[in-house]
């Protein structure tokens, strides 16, 4: 079971559905997320920008700071806040996140990242490939996502 996962904010204005699967599931460790999510790490579903359909609710970005001084867009529903997704560099792709799926359990990471700043007591599986900071998108990903990549 996949393409169509639903997602949506915990007071339910903000409702979005992924139009196939994503390009890449993301489990970042990072500082940055582990502050903006207060939590260990986030996981984000990488997908294209047209991929995201909105069937309800206008989620509205937030420019939040990260270390290094960049900015990152995060768009949250305006009622109850809770951030549904993100952007980074290019505009066309979002970074869902899993969090906010109906069903969480139908992703899983393909990648671990910035491992440098997991929590000592997180225990990553072997079977899923783990960077001390970021990786080769080229090496990585799947034919298929790389094709929809330059797609773009
Ligand atoms: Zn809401
Ligand atoms: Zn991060």
């Amino acid at each position: 079971m996949s393409v169509g996962r639903e997602g949506g904010c915990s007071c339910g204005e903000v409702r979005y559905r992924l139009a196939s699967e994503p390009l890449f599931v993301h489990c970042c460790h990072c500082l940055n997320c582990q502050r903006q999510t207060g939590s260990a790490f986030v996981v984000n579903v990488l997908i294209e920008t047209d991929r995201v359909e909105l069937l309800a609710g206008e989620p509205q970005a937030v420019s939040v700071p990260r270390s290094g001084g960049k900015k990152q867009k995060i768009w949250r529903c305006p009622t109850c806040q809770v951030a549904v997704f993100s952007q980074y560099t290019t505009p066309r792709v979002r970074f869902v996140r899993a969090g906010t799926l109906d069903d969480p359990a139908s992703v899983a990471p393909d990648v671990h990242i910035f491992t440098r700043s997991k929590l000592p007591w997180v225990a990553l599986p072997e079977s899923v490939p783990a960077f001390n900071v970021y990786y080769d998108t080229e090496k990585l990903w799947p034919e298929e996502s790389l094709a929809r990549l330059k797609a773009l």
